[in-house]
This record gives C-alpha cells, sequence and structure tokens, in this order.
C-alpha cells in the first residue's frame, strides 16, 4: 500500500473517532446546549474528512443498501450523490455473490483485509477497485452500518496488464533464443533463466536460481577480475555494459562468454535488478585466435620478405668484395650531392685512384692476394672517410671518391694521405711482402666542371696523368697540363 493510501486510511479511522465522540455527547449527562454545539462541530468535522479524502467512501446499511457517498463515490460510478441513496450492492457491484457473501462475513464479526472487487458503473462500464470494508458498531456493540472505503485501481491493472504482456513478448523470445537470457535480483541473483542457459553452460537454468553467484564461481580465474571491473562498471555508470569471459563447464570444457547487463532503475531511481543475455562466442574466439596466429605468420613473413628485399637492395648497390657502394649508386649520389652543393652553393670534389700494376699482383701472387689489397685499400678509405663522404669501387681496381664541400687543395691533401697509407699495406705471402702504389685524379666542382659526368672524366683523365707521370702520384685537372 502506498504512503498515500496509508493516510486515506487513517482518514477512516478519525471518522470512526469522531462517530465514537457523537455517541459520547448524546448521553443524558451532559448539558444539552453544549451537547449541541460539540455535535454541529463534530459533524461538519465528520463531512469535511469524508469529502476530502482521496478515496471513495460508501456507507452501506446492514442489508447492503447505499445510505451516504461521497462525491468521490458517486463520481467513480457515474451517478450523483442523491442516485447513490437509492442503489444498493446489487447494482454497484458486478459481482453479486462475491459481495454478498463479504456482507455475511462482516456482520459476523470477521474482519476482512483488503480486497479486490469488480463494480458496475451507472453506464454499465466495468471498472476494478479495491475495498477497505469494515462493520461499524453502536455503542453497546451491536452493528449499525458497514463503512466502505474504495479505491479505482483500473490505471493500476491497466499497467500490470501491460506489464504481464510485455514479460510474456520477452518470455517467448528469451525462452526461444539461442542466447541465454537472465534477469537478475537487485541483490545479483538469477530470478530468471532461460533455457539455452543449459545448452550453454551445461548447468540447468534452475541451478544458476539455486546458487548464488554461481557465474563468479565458473568464470576462468584471469577473466574473473574482468568480469568484476565490469560489474562495477555497470553499477556506477548505471548504464549497460558488455563484457568477454571463459567458463568452465561441468565437463571440464571451457567455453567463450559475450555477457551484456543493463541495470533497471524505477522512476525514483531505486535499483531493480537487471536483464541481459550471454552468448556463446566459443566459434569466434577460435577463429580470432587462428586469424591472429595467421596474421602474425603472415606478418613474420612479410618482415622476412622486406628484410630480404631491404638486404637485396643494398647488395644492389654495394660491392660484394670490398663492402663499399658500387657504380650504380655512385650515379645517383654524385648527381644528388652537385644539386645540393648548388643549392647550398658549396664545392665539391671527386677524386678517381688506381692500383699501379695491379695486373702484377695478381699474376705473381695469385688473385686472392690481388683480392687481399683491394679489401685492405677499401678499410683505409673508410677510416679516411667523413660521414659525408661517398666511397665507391668504380670499377676492377678503381676506386672513386665524393667528398662533398672539399676544395681542390682540400681534396688533394685528402688523396696524398690516401696514397702514403695504401702504400704501407703489406700482405704477407710465401714469405714476401708484395706492395702496391696508386695513382691518383682530383677534379673539383664548380672550376672544372658543373655536372656529374663531366667531373668524373675530368678526374679520370687526371688520374691518367698522374700514371703517364710515373704513377704513385696524386694529380687535379687541370686544363693546361698536370698539377701533382
Ligand atoms: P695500370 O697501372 O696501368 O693500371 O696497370 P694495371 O695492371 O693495374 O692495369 P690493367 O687494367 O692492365 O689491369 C687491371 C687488373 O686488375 C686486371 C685484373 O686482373 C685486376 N682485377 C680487376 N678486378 C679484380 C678483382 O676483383 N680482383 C683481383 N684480384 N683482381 C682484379
Ligand atoms: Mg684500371
Ligand atoms: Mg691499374
Amino acid at each position: 500500500m502506498s504512503e498515500s493510501h496509508g493516510t486515506e486510511y487513517c482518514h477512516q479511522a478519525e471518522i470512526q473517532r469522531l462517530q465514537g465522540c457523537i455517541e459520547e455527547l448524546e448521553k443524558p449527562d451532559v448539558n444539552h446546549q453544549q451537547q449541541k454545539e460539540s455535535l454541529g462541530e463534530s459533524e461538519s468535522l465528520f463531512q469535511y474528512l469524508f469529502e476530502q479524502t482521496h478515496d471513495a467512501v460508501f456507507i452501506l446499511d446492514l442489508a447492503g443498501r447505499h445510505i451516504i457517498s461521497n462525491q468521490r463515490a458517486a463520481t467513480m460510478l457515474g451517478y450523483t450523490k442523491e442516485e447513490m441513496a437509492s442503489l444498493s450492492v446489487n447494482e454497484t457491484s458486478a459481482e453479486r455473490e462475491k459481495s454478498k457473501s463479504v456482507l455475511e462475513r462482516l456482520l459476523a464479526g470477521e474482519h476482512i483485509p483488503l480486497y479486490e472487487r469488480l463494480f458496475r458503473k451507472k453506464d454499465g462500464q466495468i471498472i476494478p477497485v479495491e475495498i477497505n470494508a469494515e462493520l461499524i458498531r453502536g455503542k453497546n456493540n451491536e452493528p449499525i452500518y458497514i463503512q466502505s472505503v474504495v479505491r479505482d485501481i483500473s490505471e493500476r491493472k491497466r499497467v500490470e496488464q501491460q506489464l504481464r504482456e510485455s514479460e510474456f513478448k520477452y518470455r517467448i523470445v528469451a525462452d526461444n533464443t539461442h542466447d541465454w537470457e537472465f534477469w537478475l535480483s537487485p541483490s545479483g541473483k538469477f530470478i530468471y533463466t532461460s533455457p539455452s542457459c543449459k545448452d550453454i553452460t551445461g548447468y540447468e537454468a534452475d541451478e544458476f536460481k539455486r546458487t548464488p553467484h554461481i557465474l563468479i564461481k565458473i568464470i576462468h580465474p584471469e577473466d574473473l577480475a574482468g568480469f568484476l571491473a565490469h560489474q562495477k562498471d555497470v553499477a556506477k555508470k548505471r548504464e549497460k555494459g558488455e563484457v568477454e569471459f571463459r567458463i568452465q563447464k561441468p565437463d571440464g570444457n571451457i567455453i567463450w562468454i559475450d555477457h551484456v547487463c543493463q541495470p533497471i532503475f524505477d522512476d525514483n531511481g531505486a535499483y531493480l535488478g537487471a536483464r541481459g543475455s550471454n552468448r556463446d562466442i566459443t566459434r569466434r574466439k577460435i577463429m580470432e585466435a587462428e586469424l591472429k596466429e595467421a596474421n602474425e605468420k603472415l606478418n613474420a613473413h612479410i618482415c622476412e620478405i622486406e628484410q630480404l628485399q631491404s638486404e637485396l637492395r643494398e647488395q644492389a648497390l654495394h660491392d660484394p668484395l670490398t663492402g663499399l657502394y658500387n657504380r650504380r649508386y655512385l650515379n645517383e649520389a654524385l648527381e644528388r650531392e652537385i644539386t645540393r652543393a648548388k643549392r647550398e652553393d658549396h664545392c665539391l670534389s671527386v677524386i678517381i685512384s688506381d692500383i699501379d700494376h695491379f695486373k702484377k699482383i695478381n699474376d705473381t701472387y695469385g688473385h686472392q692476394v690481388g683480392d687481399k689489397f683491394l679489401t685492405e685499400i677499401a678499410a683505409i678509405m673508410k677510416n679516411y672517410a667523413r660521414s659525408s663522404d661517398i666511397i665507391c669501387r668504380y670499377g676492377g681496381e678503381e676506386f672513386l671518391l665524393i667528398l662533398p664541400g672539399a676544395t681542390k687543395a682540400a681534396a688533394m691533401k685528402r688523396a696524398r694521405e690516401l696514397k702514403r697509407s695504401c702504400a704501407g699495406i703489406r700482405i704477407l705471402q710465401e714469405g714476401k711482402r708484395p706492395k702496391v702504389t696508386l695513382s691518383f685524379g682530383v677534379a673539383t666542382f664548380p672550376i672544372h666542371g658543373q655536372e656529374a659526368g663531366e667531373l668524373i672524366i675530368k678526374a679520370d683523365k687526371a688520374m691518367y696523368r698522374s700514371k703517364d707521370l710515373g704513377r704513385n702520384r696524386v694529380t687535379a685537372w687541370d686544363e693546361k697540363g698536370a698539377l701533382s
């Protein structure tokens, strides 16, 4: 019963109390005038409460005829108050027999708790009502009349019916879905679980209803923290949440569940429990794991391929014997460096070097010794190089160096240092220590040329001038002749 309903039934108690007062006032030893005044006051108070109560109040005689009704009672049944006075429960009740029986029981002194009944309105419409009926007795405890406080519960019945219908529809869906639908009480107990619960979990739906927190007991330990965090989150945010976890079936098998939970609140925000569904997503999880594994393998293959491609790219630009850049890389690099030198307005030098009489080394000591000289010379060139220098093996026993920012003089100095260092290389072979010398040619941007090809040709010509002049020397390009 709601609070306001309770208050209304208090009015009923007050009405009785006032009637008691009226009887008291009728006693002969009280001053007559005073009696009359008090009676008048009490009657008007009685009338006031009688009309003010939010419920319909009917006063019936012991035969079930209406004596007095308040305005609400008359309005509820569609009569005027005067019309009401000529009616009996036979006209106002749509369940005559039941009403007759209530009258008999009341007259027999039985207390009848709040009950529901159908009333018939003047226009024939039937309405459901809730009744609190009592037998009122006189001063000698003799039954005087019956007081009936009545409330129209049409609206409540309509809402209840709607709820029943919606729950019925939900259950039809829930009972037939492959998902495991559930309702939880505010304390988290399973009130309803759909039959597919058994197919999914291996546990009977009833076991979930009987065993509190059964879900927590069967959730995989690794997923429990996630599930508890989800529950906390749903309660805190007061909105629908979703979580995936594994559960262990009675046969020991592990399955994956997708759990969706929607908390339900009443109009005042009080938590009424939750409604949700659990779906078996094991197949999806297996497929996801397989896909992940396949992707990982694919990614590993892609990495391997990329690694091989990058190695191939490196190989394509490098000389395998010395590890220096090859001619292909050089052509591209020199173009790029000249463009940069032009843009930044600085000079750049090219050095070409060629081993002197190298054929003789091969012929005398073998090709392997020749190779060792090539690798040793490459190592010295790398050691002497600055980070911006580009060194490449230009031909069989020819090397080319690009020195960005180097003037002709600086390049000649570098070439001479290299000449000296390379001359110091000794390869021990059959007790002998052969050595080599190199001839160098230098050309500088922008004084000797503006383009890559032109600079290479001029450095090469300068190198051949070194050869002509007796080898083991450094010569820079000069239109007029050689300078060493
Ligand atoms: P010059 O002073 O005029 O340059 O005489 P040279 O003998 O160095 O010149 P030539 O062009 O006649 O011979 C170059 C030799 O370099 C021929 C070849 O056997 C050798 N050579 C070229 N590439 C390699 C290589 O990768 N390894 C070895 N060991 N020798 C090589
Ligand atoms: Mg050569
Ligand atoms: Mg040579």
